[in-house]
Order: structure tokens, then C-alpha cells, then sequence
């Protein structure tokens, strides 16, 4: 029988979009309305891509065989209880409820828990620690936003939602007209699909970022800068101080462009900087671009439950953060841990060579609704609940507003969610 099922969340990306519909015939989404290219995509193909298992497996002879779940719980608790430093990593795409798991799992264990915001928005979680910074909610960018500036990032693509429910398109209450009443700015070092929409493009020259932020508050503060700083005319960058200065309220939103590109989190801490110069002038505010659903909960739960965002290493018996010392690149590429859990990430894909080589050569175990690359070189794996879908939870929109996730269809038979499977390694343990 075919229902609809309105105000659903898209557990993809920091966005969080509340107003997903869903069209289910039979346990299976036929459709979704108001989704993106990306929603639709993990609300239709994810859910029944051919890759998803659907029994434990544990690797035996370097092939993964099917296993009732008890065995693969006991082969991982084994794992970990003979493991000196095991590293539990991944938590941005899971419910906050794992994620408060994860840390009583590691802290038990003795372990290191890292999120994957250590190889995203580590640098601003740090240069927020240092300076603090002014942010507000996406509603009040709605409400009030005249200016909108895209610097190193690209949401047409990776946040595809997010001008037209945010930011650029919808008509607020002080911004009735919508798109007419706002200003879009990208900086960025190549004219993305997001610039190419925008009222005015600065093309800044790779790794410059730093240099020209500081330029800008150079001139805020009317001193003198060169006739051209990081690849921009001085006459630019003095145009845009001043359309700056003259917005009733101004936000920057930052990507990885920022964070990831040579700088690392003093460039952040300027961009913070320069917000907190603007605001001798103007409302003006700073925001993150989150990617997946649950890093900024990932950041918050570990706070709450650890004292520390990320990082955090419970090796002496109580938490210790050191970024940069037990980040999950660190630990992996010095051959530190000994053991792996990884929860709802694919770190397999994305770390460097020397930090993949030591999570193949370790006991490693994968909770996740998909084999993915992680999963395939894993000793022990666990298929999971997709969360947000097929079970129920809290995440926080990259604003820091928590949102709860709604379970819309019983995952398969005998599929635990990843709350489930951890609390089930726990009572092992
Ligand atoms: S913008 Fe992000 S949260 Fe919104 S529908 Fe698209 S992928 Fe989902």
C-alpha cells in the first residue's frame, strides 16, 4: 500500500532540511518532493543499493564469510578487549545517541575517539577555541541577511540546499523581496558553479586566503596594502571592505577551501577576526559550512561526554586532546592504535596512504549500512540501520540547532541501528 510521509529529514548533509516528502509503497521509497539531487539520491539508490549486506560477516582466510550476529559480536569484543589502544573512529554520519555510546565504549577501553571533523573543521573548531566567534542561527540568515559571502566553498554542489532555504532565495522578514534584498560574494581560487550565480566573484590565488583577509582588515582599519594582494587589485579589495562596512547584516559561510588550504586554522582565525573588525560597523556574522548530518553533534556529544570536540584519548584513564598528537591521522600513521572501530565513515577513502596502510594491517571492525571500502578491508562487519531513515536519533544543523530524525520504514530483518549494535558490543565487553 503507497503512503506519503511529509516533514522527513534528510540525513545527508549539515543542512538538515526538515520538509523531505516521502512516497512508500510497500517498505520501499518509490519518490521524494522538495529533496535535492543528492537527497533524492541517498532516499532512493542508497536505500536499495545492491551493495548493502544484509548478515554480519567476520573475515576468515582473507574472506568474508556470513555470521549469526552473536559471533560477530563476540569477534569484536574480542577485538577490542585485547587491544591496548584501540582507535573508535567516524560518528559524523550517526545519531548522537551512538555517538554518546562510542565515547563509553572507548573510555572503557582505555582508546583514543576521534570524528571525522579532525580532517574537516578541526582548524575551526581550534581557532573558535581561541577567539571565540560571532554566529547565529540559519533562520536569522533568512530573516535578516543582506549580504551573503561563500568563501572556499561550493554549495550548488555539496550543499545544494542551502541558498535556496537559507540563505540567496527565500524571502524573510526583514528581507521580503528575498534574492532582491541580498548581495551574493564568492571567494574562491576558481569560478564555481556557486560564483558563476553570484553578484560579484573575487578569484583569490591558491593558499592566499590568509593574505588577503588580511588585506581586507588592513584596510578596515585604513592602513595601506599593496597594489595587489593574493592575486586581487587593491581596488577590489577596498570596493569589498566597503560593501562590507555598508550591509545591515553580513554572514560568511567557509568551506574546506579555508580550512584545508595552506594556513590551516590561522586562516580561520582571521576570517573570525575580520567578522569580529566588521561588527564595529555592522551586524555581521561567521558560520561553517558542516558537511555530513551529525559532525557538528559529533563535535557537541564529545563535549558533553569528554570535555574536548574531538581528538580525545582516554589512555590515561580520564581525557586528554591533543590534535595533531591523537588525531586518527596521527595515531594511524604513527602505528600507535592497535585496533579499529569505525562507525558510520569511510575513513578508507579519504586518509593519507601511510594512515590506511597501518588500518589494513590492524584488527579493524566496520559498523555501517553499506560495505564500503572501510568495511572491505575490516575483519569484523557489522550492517547497520541506516540512521535518519530506518531508525530515529538527534542531529545538530552545522548552526548548532538539534533536530530529531525520524524513523520512516523498519530497516531489514534482524538489522540493529548503530545505537543497537553498540550497546550490544558493550554488554559484551
Ligand atoms: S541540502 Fe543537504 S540536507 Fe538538504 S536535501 Fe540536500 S543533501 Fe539533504
Amino acid at each position: 500500500m503507497s503512503e506519503k510521509i511529509t516533514d522527513v529529514v534528510c540525513p545527508y548533509c549539515g543542512c538538515l532540511c526538515d520538509d523531505i516528502e516521502l512516497e512508500i509503497d510497500d517498505g520501499v521509497i518509490k519518490d521524494t518532493e522538495n529533496s535535492c539531487k543528492i537527497s533524492h539520491t541517498k532516499f532512493i539508490d542508497f536505500m536499495q543499493g545492491s551493495e548493502r549486506n544484509k548478515e554480519p560477516m567476520i573475515k576468515e582466510n582473507g574472506e568474508f564469510v556470513s555470521v549469526s550476529m552473536d559471533e560477530a559480536v563476540e569477534k569484536a569484543a574480542n577485538i577490542l578487549a585485547n587491544s591496548e589502544y584501540p582507535i573508535a573512529y567516524g560518528w559524523s554520519s550517526t545519531t548522537c545517541e551512538a555517538q554518546k555510546l562510542g565515547i563509553e565504549l572507548t573510555e572503557k577501553l582505555g582508546g583514543v575517539i576521534d570524528n571525522t571533523s579532525s580532517v574537516c573543521h578541526g582548524p575551526t573548531i581550534l581557532a573558535e577555541q581561541g577567539v571565540g566567534y560571532s554566529g547565529c542561527t540559519l533562520g536569522q540568515v533568512k530573516n535578516r541577511a543582506d549580504l551573503i559571502i561563500y568563501w572556499g566553498c561550493n554549495p550548488a554542489h555539496a550543499h545544494p540546499r542551502h541558498l535556496s532555504r537559507y540563505t540567496l532565495y527565500p524571502r524573510g522578514f526583514f528581507t521580503r523581496s528575498g534574492e532582491r534584498d541580498r548581495n551574493l560574494i564568492v571567494v574562491d581560487i576558481r569560478k564555481t558553479d556557486t560564483a558563476k550565480i553570484a553578484d560579484e566573484f573575487i578569484q583569490v590565488d591558491p593558499n592566499q586566503d590568509y593574505e588577503l583577509l588580511a588585506a581586507i582588515r588592513t584596510v578596515l582599519k585604513d592602513g595601506d596594502i599593496p597594489e595587489e594582494v593574493a592575486g586581487v587589485p587593491a581596488d577590489d579589495i577596498k570596493h569589498l571592505a566597503e560593501v562590507m562596512k555598508d550591509c545591515k547584516f553580513g554572514v560568511v559561510f567557509f568551506g574546506l577551501g579555508l580550512t584545508m588550504s595552506r594556513g590551516k586554522f590561522p586562516n580561520i582565525d582571521n576570517a573570525i577576526s575580520l567578522v569580529r573588525d566588521l561588527n564595529d560597523y555592522t551586524k555581521f556574522v561567521i558560520m561553517p559550512m558542516r558537511g555530513h548530518f551529525n559532525v557538528a553533534g559529533a563535535n557537541k556529544v564529545t563535549c558533553w561526554e569528554a570535555r574536548f570536540p574531538f581528538a580525545v584519548d582516554f589512555a590515561r584513564g580520564y581525557p586528554r586532546y591533543a590534535p595533531g598528537v591523537n588525531t586518527v591521522v596521527d595515531v594511524l600513521g604513527n602505528k600507535e592504535v592497535d585496533s579499529a572501530l569505525v562507525v558510520a565513515s569511510d575513513p578508507a577513502s579519504n586518509l593519507p596512504g601511510t594512515a590506511f596502510k597501518h588500518l589494513q594491517d590492524i584488527p579493524t571492525i566496520t559498523i555501517d549500512p553499506h560495505l564500503s571500502p572501510t568495511a572491505e578491508v575490516s575483519d569484523v562487519f557489522f550492517p547497520s540501520a541506516v540512521s535518519g531513515i530506518e531508525s530515529e536519533g538527534t542531529a545538530y544543523r552545522m548552526d548548532g540547532v538539534p533536530i530529531k530524525l525520524r524513523k520512516v520504514m523498519d530497516p531489514p530483518e534482524g538489522i540493529l541501528s548503530d545505537e543497537g549494535i553498540l550497546e550490544t558490543i558493550i554488554e559484551k565487553l
